[in-house]
């Protein structure tokens, strides 16, 4: 049975879908099956797995709308290492027209539970909003991973994802937790960057995640090629943070669940 993470936070470009494509790749390297989930009107997970999101038939639009079945809809990321259920601008639209449809929360959820069985791992890149999108997620994950750039206002808005957290863990999902925050695009040159990273560790303790992303320019050139960093260049230092961080997970998950 998969273990199913959301890696949210409601700012815009902290790498939450770098971090999810890499750490589907660092998976599927370390021999799990794993299905990303796109999540994102904006498709970068999609395109960042090589898939065309211009090109798509249907998508999970059309799955949490129950148009199609979910079955139909993934395909294998370019690299054949792991699947995808992809996303295009259609999804947008999913906010208004599911306002009308029953236990629309859980749409995403039932649609997951028909093919956990299939996979270790089903990872669910969120959009970047706490919207009727990202509640799906949250109804469907057992636990949500928190990409943060460690600046000066990354603790900014942490307030609102936690209480949504507890919101959704409390009416929605018993088994929802954060699982932890990921220190990503660290610049270890930056005073600042050390002192935020201090302070998240000092707050949180062992909800930080050992592993640090730093920042490292082939991650942020693998998408334009397709590829999650760690197929695009395996030795960069991004791509080997990023293993790190999926066997983290592996050693996190051990004896949990
Ligand atoms: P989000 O999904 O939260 O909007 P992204 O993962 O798309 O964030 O990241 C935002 C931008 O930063 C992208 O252009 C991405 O390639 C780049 N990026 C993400 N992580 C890193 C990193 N560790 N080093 C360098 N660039 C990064
Ligand atoms: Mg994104």
């Amino acid at each position: 049975m998969a273990i199913v993470f959301c890696i949210a936070n409601q700012k815009g470009g902290v790498g939450k879908t770098t971090t999810t494509v890499n750490l589907a790749a660092g998976l599927a390297r370390l021999d799990r099956k794993v299905l990303l989930v796109d999540l994102d009107p904006q498709g970068n997970a999609t395109m960042g797995s090589g898939i065309q999101k211009s090109e798509l038939d249907a998508s999970v639009y059309e799955v949490l709308l129950g148009l199609s079945d979910i079955k139909d809809i993934v395909q294998k990321a370019s690299t054949g290492h792991y699947e995808v259920l992809p996303a295009n601008r259609e999804l947008s639209g999913a906010e208004v027209e599911m306002v009308d449809i029953d236990r629309r929360e859980k749409r995403l959820k039932e649609a997951l539970d028909s093919v956990r069985d299939q996979y270790d791992f089903i990872l669910i890149d969120c959009p970047p909003a706490l919207s009727l999108l990202t509640l799906n997620a949250f109804s469907s994950a057992d636990g949500v991973i928190i990409p943060m750039q460690c600046e000066y206002y990354a603790l900014e808005g942490l307030s609102d994802l936690v209480n949504t957290i507890k919101h959704v863990h409390a009416n929605l999902n018993r088994n929802l937790k954060i699982i932890g925050l990921l220190r990503v695009m660290f610049d270890k040159r930056a005073t600042l960057s050390q002192h935020v990273s201090d302070q998240l560790e000092r707050h949180f303790g062992d909800k930080v995640f050992k592993t640090v992303i730093p920042r490292n320019v082939r991650l942020a050139e693998a998408p334009s090629y397709g590829l999650p960093g760690i197929d695009f260049d395996p030795s960069s230092r991004g791509a080997q943070a990023y293993l790190n961080f999926s066997k983290e997970m592996l050693e996190w998950l051990k004896g949990r669940y």
